[in-house]
């Protein structure tokens, strides 16, 4: 039985590889199919390797821990990617407090440096800027540390590649039904991520 595994795991390991590496590029993986990285900058693109550098500057201690959470604990230790605090060249987390109607919001900073294929939905831009919105109307509505940490997975989700999911998964990439601005809104609660998601990831890099 141990051979029928060893040779399971072969057949597995020589699929071509060109199918391998496109199957994760779903509407649910890389950069936008309506929306490429590099044309609009708030869209999401993945990121540009396996080693994920990140910065957290000065972030309020809720922030401050759902970020660490979802680096450290969730994509970290889940996937491919490679988490590291050593300097800030891949990602940079911030607050801001703007008109900007999202409870946070990822997008590419500045100046990026832009790869990838926009054909291939790889277009990726480094480093990318993640903002928390502490605007009262949006900072109001994130009041558990499980809304907390649903906006770190979804958030550091995007800067790997994984964009929003459809319907009802179990998974953290569902996107907030209302904006802040709305005040019916309310921020999810899932605050882990679907196996599908890291098998996306762990495809890719
Ligand atoms: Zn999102
Ligand atoms: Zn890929």
């Amino acid at each position: 039985m141990r051979f029928g595994v060893v040779a399971a795991a072969l057949v597995l390991g020589a699929l071509p590889l060109a199918n391998r590496t496109l199957a994760h590029h779903d509407v649910y993986f890389g950069s936008s199919y309506s929306n490429i990285c590099d044309a609009t900058p708030l869209s999401q693109c993945v990121a540009n390797d396996a080693n994920h550098f990140y910065a957290l500057i000065e972030l309020s201690p809720a922030r401050l821990t759902a970020t660490q959470r979802a680096l450290g604990t969730l994509y970290g230790p889940n996937s491919d990617i490679n988490v590291f605090t050593s300097n800030s060249s891949d990602l940079r987390v911030y607050e801001a407090n703007n008109s900007v109607n999202a409870f946070a919001w990822g997008q590419c900073a500045v100046g990026a440096t832009y790869g990838g294929s926009d054909a291939a939905h790889t277009r990726w831009c480094q480093p990318q800027q993640v903002f928390w919105q502490t605007a009262s109307a949006a900072a109001s509505k994130v009041n558990t540390t499980a809304k907390y940490n649903y906006i770190g997975c979804h958030e550091v989700g995007h800067t790997v590649g994984l964009r929003h999911r459809s319907g009802t998964p179990s998974t953290c990439m569902i996107p907030a039904s209302k904006p802040p601005s709305d005040p019916t809104a309310v921020v999810p609660s899932i605050d882990y991520n679907a196996t599908a998601d890291y098998v996306r990831i762990n495809d890719h890099y």
